[in-house]
């Protein structure tokens, strides 16, 4: 799906980071190493935290962590008795630009092409650079449309302002960032000298890229070269079905990389590749924010996990690659081959074996969905899927059933004749065989219930047919489902491994992409 991908690619949150952040006060410089111990300690903690994690609301923060790096003043909330840092750390810290970039170099074997510019941020300069890239044009669209997408999926609540959300969050949590169109990494000067050195060794991965790769039209993907215009263009379209998934594995190559190095930094001189034991430790933690992140802590389940994504499962991804091929692979190698779906990034294995699969059936969306307007196209990826059915039906069934997915899109909607109408929705996806796509129906009937408050059971005929089992009461749904609620009817249709559903279409419509999507099957009965 799509979301805010470019305006918060390049900013470090400090929960991403507070793990390699030294216990209490900062060591002196020529100390700087951290065993495991220090770094696993605090990891174990958090994780355990994570166990709670079953209903967001209730979550004690009795259970957090006692103490945390990042607990002096690090956070965001309190303005008042912010560190500063002061004009000798800062000297020392831009001086330590140039070792660390050079253990940047040496950890992921991209050259130092030339010096890279620093300089001292505050804190309201990098609240407005945040909210500038809020309001970057067609962003600021792009995330209206996403955030009530999200709704109709059941992924944010209906009364969520998204948009204030994010700004708030990462004002809490930003930690550093390169700034890719000035070529500059930014430190900040209201966190600890000493916190910001892993911080740099992240941010310096990204100037190390950018040298290399040119990381502004590198995330921009295929779509780079295609039609001039295409790439501008702000109305959705189905070339989003691609672009979706590429942006994101791109992203996650990227940051991925950026969090080895940082963890390389913090445990010199052992590495991440020789300290297995923390890398799901590791990702775990960063799921579960720390006692002075509340904005994320209180998030919904779809913003943590999709915030976190590029991070998480792209650290796994680096590592895999690591173990698989060495630095060549994993670093440069990455960005001259680069992933193209999340599924690859989740699986590297898919990503190594060079897996192809074949590509889902697109619908004719502008003739089938004429009356309608486009309002948001997109991929459900296998990343995505994930995040549905933990929302639907927890995390265990999510585990299990996203590496059976085999592609999937949505186009959202509204009626031409009425664009005051709710969205309308269209979803299609695939699945590794027939019983997963039927355990997968199963799970999206059941978030009807989440969903809307009515959803009553229609027969063949189209009527309420008083008998129909709940949506929510099956483990397996096959061939074609429908249901009544107050944003209209909602079809599941399941054959063999492909899935097909429709929310608040009207029945032409869905007729008619149905005989689109299933034709040889329309067309059987009339052969002789
Ligand atoms: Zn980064």
């Amino acid at each position: 799906m799509k979301f805010l991908k470019s305006a918060i690619g390049i900013l470090l949150f400090t929960l991403l980071v507070s793990v390699a952040w030294p216990q209490n006060q900062p060591p002196p410089a020529s100390s700087s190493t951290k065993t495991v111990d220090e770094l696993g300690l605090q990891v174990q903690d958090q994780t355990k935290d994570r166990s709670n994690q079953g209903n967001d609301q209730n979550r004690d923060p009795q259970t957090a962590p006692p103490q945390t790096s990042a607990g002096n003043g690090a956070g965001g909330a309190q303005a008042d008795s912010e560190t500063t840092v002061s004009p000798k750390e800062a000297k020392e810290l831009f001086r330590s630009v140039d070792e660390i970039l050079q253990f940047a170099s040496q950890d992921t074997g991209l050259p130092i092409k030339h010096k890279v510019k620093r300089r001292l941020a505050k804190r309201d300069e990098v609240q407005s650079y945040i909210e500038k890239s809020f309001k970057d044009d067609k962003d600021a669209k792009r995330l209206e449309r996403s955030s009530e997408v999200l709704k109709k999926f059941g992924l944010l609540p209906r009364d969520f302002d998204l948009s204030n959300f994010l700004v708030a969050m990462l004002r809490e949590q930003v930690a550093g960032y390169y700034d890719e169109k000035t070529k500059t990494v930014n430190l900040l000067n209201w966190l600890i000298a000493e916190q910001q050195k892993p911080v740099l060794a992240h941010e310096l991965t990204h100037a190390l890229q950018d040298q290399s790769f040119g990381l502004e039209k590198w995330m921009r993907g295929s779509a780079e070269g295609k039609d001039k215009k295409d790439k501008n263009r702000e109305d959705p379209s189905p070339a989003d079905v691609e672009n979706d998934e590429e942006t994101s594995a791109r992203q996650a190559v990227v940051e991925g990389q950026a969090m080895v190095v940082l963890y390389d930094y913090s445990l010199a001189p052992q590495t991440l590749l020789n300290s297995p034991q923390i890398v799901e430790a590791l990702k775990q933690s960063m799921l579960v924010g720390t006692p002075d992140s509340p904005k994320f802590r209180d998030a919904p389940i779809f913003l943590k996990e999709e915030l976190t994504f590029p991070y998480r499962y792209g650290l796994d991804f680096t590592v895999a690659l690591l173990r698989a091929g060495g630095k060549e692979l994993a670093y440069a190698g990455a960005f001259q081959n680069p992933p193209k779906t999340t599924r690859e990034i989740m699986e590297p294995k898919t990503y190594l074996a060079h897996e192809k699969l074949e590509p889902v059936k697109m619908i004719d969306m502008e003739k089938d969905l004429k009356d309608y307007v486009p309002f948001d196209i997109g991929a459900m990826g296998e990343f995505d899927v994930d995040v549905l059915v933990e929302q639907y039906a927890g995390q265990d069934q999510a585990t299990a059933i996203y590496p059976e997915w085999r592609g999937g899109y949505y186009f959202s909607g509204k009626p031409k004749a009425n664009p005051s109408a709710p969205l309308a929705l269209l979803y299609v996806s695939r699945w590794s065989n027939a019983a997963k796509a039927a355990e997968f129906a199963a799970i999206y009937a059941k978030s009807l219930a989440q969903r809307y408050q009515k959803r009553q059971g229609l027969g063949t005929d189209g009527k309420i047919a008083e008998d129909a089992p709940p949506a929510d009461s099956w483990r397996t749904l096959r061939g074609r489902h429908a249901w009544r609620t107050e944003e209209g009817v909602v079809v599941i249709e399941v054959r063999g491994d492909a899935v097909l559903i429709s929310e608040g279409l009207d029945d032409d419509t869905t007729k008619t992409v149905e005989a689109d999507f299933w034709p040889e099957e329309k067309a059987a009965p009339a052969k002789p």
